[in-house]
């Protein structure tokens, strides 16, 4: 920061670009640097200089993401890939001076997409369509089937099609996704992935097709989990038995849609060749580190993201950065001092297919009070709102959190925080819980896709995320009191004020 401030003085003035390399590199002398070249925030740092210091210069959470997705890249949940993951994901906690590292196992029914995606429109206008297989789907075998495609403009259109009027069909599930900043949009079209397969094949369908959920314009298909009922409408009584299903890219699903107008009442037909599989109970688990506080007791201040993506995506946006950005807040925190309360993080594994790991943290830890819950799994944009769940407990608290983070451009909010999906202990336990909503308005472009990659990350957005996590995890790590209620710390009062 002290560099860059110089630097933008000077070019103001007559200096050449020499004169400015000798300027800048006597004014690193005069300031500490740590091994990685950045100014290093001496103990006695307060809070706000050292979020400055992120704002402009932190090079923690860009190091994690970088080094998660060149030296692991996709790491779908309960495969060697992941697992690969949790062993690097490790080693960086202990190289960055995290105690406590633990890999903590559970276990998982894992499926995996196969080697064989696609989609060939037969008639009456044949040409090969871009398909990925959504997970959960069943193989159509090698040789894959050949139906009529029925289009349903979106999910609720498919929900009021008569029981089996799809006897023998494929079903192609459209919807009308448009970006926004709070994605809110997700909750709108997706849908058509979560539930369409199963409520297509209670009606008869052999296998469904959907328009990707996403907002870009790519030949990517989104990929993501789908899930299938039981007759009785049940997810979780025995197996029930799964369709194939897969997503188009949004191109090859607006020709879909194009054929249909120009059809003229001939039946459109669909080979579909998906050769997904099973792999049984395999091993999948979720890695803890910790900054130890001065009063480990206390309960501590939990900051989540998930380390494992889909095989098509090598997690940058989903969920790299948000490990990224949670581990470098609490080691931003660190340069304060040793705060009160201990910091630990859970990269939580198998989020993206139905968040075992968070389910698995919750049973395993249940009885072990957490002070206070947050997740980044948003991309790496920037924060813009601040929420939480105890405005009406912890008034004081939850105004001088959002006070905090306002110079970021980070807007209080009424809205009660209801968290990520990887902090169900939080929820489970009845905690505190904060919400740090990132700008989402390009996220369902690269969201589950390929495109999911280390450039699409913005080095200045992903700074502003750590400064506001920084200053965040700093208030709430050296807070004495309940931070829900503001009260005594019910686990711990007598040393609460330590
Ligand atoms: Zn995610």
């Amino acid at each position: 920061m002290i560099a860059a401030i110089a630097i933008g003085v000077m070019k103001n003035t007559f200096l050449t670009a020499a004169a400015i390399s000798i300027a800048v590199s006597s004014l690193m002398i005069a300031v500490p640097l740590a091994a990685d070249g950045h100014v290093e925030a001496g103990a006695s740092s307060t809070l706000a200089d050292v979020a400055d210091e992120a704002l402009e210069s932190d090079t923690y959470a860009w190091d994690f993401v970088e080094g998660v997705t060149t030296e692991v890249g996709p790491r779908q949940a309960g495969t060697e890939a992941e697992a690969r993951g949790r062993v690097w994901a490790m080693q960086w906690l202990r190289d960055h001076g995290f105690a406590n590292v633990a890999d903590e196992p559970f276990e998982m029914e894992t499926w995996v997409p196969g080697d064989t995606h696609r989609a060939e429109i037969t008639s009456p206008f044949p040409q090969p369509l871009i398909i990925q297989p959504l997970g959960g789907s069943a193989s159509t075998g090698p040789d894959g089937i050949t139906a009529e495609v029925v289009m349903f403009e979106n999910v609720d259109a498919l929900r009021a099609a008569p029981e089996g009027s799809l006897e023998g069909k494929i079903a192609y599930i459209s919807h009308s996704m448009t970006p926004t900043q709070d994605g809110s949009q997700y909750g709108f079209a997706g849908p058509a992935r979560w539930v369409g397969a199963g409520i297509a094949k209670q009606k008869g369908a052999v296998a469904t097709v959907i328009k990707s959920v996403g907002t870009d314009y790519h030949r990517n298909p989104h990929v993501g989990g789908t899930t299938f009922r039981n007759r009785d409408g049940s997810t979780d009584v025995g197996r029930p038995v799964p369709t194939p299903a897969g997503a188009l890219s949004l191109p090859d699903a607006a020709n879909l849609e194009r054929m249909f107008e120009r059809a003229d009442g001939r039946p459109i037909m669909m080979k579909l060749t998906l050769t997904p599989q099973d792999l049984g109970t395999t091993t999948s688990g979720n890695v803890v580190g910790e900054i130890v506080g001065r009063n480990p007791s206390l309960p501590p201040v939990l900051l989540a993201c998930h380390l494992d993506s889909w095989w098509n995506a090598p997690g940058a946006f989903d969920d790299g950065a948000g490990c990224g950005i949670v581990a470098a807040a609490a080691l931003n925190v660190q340069k304060t001092g040793q705060p009160l309360r201990t910091i630990r993080v859970l990269f939580a594994g198998a989020e993206e297919v139905g968040l075992f790991g968070s389910t698995a943290y919750s049973q395993a830890h249940i009885d072990e009070p957490i002070g206070v819950g947050l997740e980044s799994d948003f991309g790496a944009d920037r924060v813009w709102r601040f929420e939480s769940n105890f405005r009406e407990g912890n008034p004081d608290l939850h105004a001088r959190l959002a006070s905090a983070v306002a110079r970021f451009g980070v807007a209080n909010s009424s809205i009660v925080a209801r968290g990520g999906a990887d902090i169900n202990i939080v929820r489970d336990q009845g905690g505190a819980i904060i919400d740090l909503q990132q700008d989402g308005t390009r996220y369902f472009d690269l969201h589950h896709t390929p495109d999911d990659t280390l450039d699409k990350i913005d080095p200045v957005q992903l700074r502003q995320n750590v400064a506001v996590w920084t200053t965040i995890a700093g208030i709430l790590a050296n807070e004495t009191t309940s931070i829900q209620t503001g009260g005594p710390i019910p686990s711990a009062p007598a040393i609460a004020g330590e």
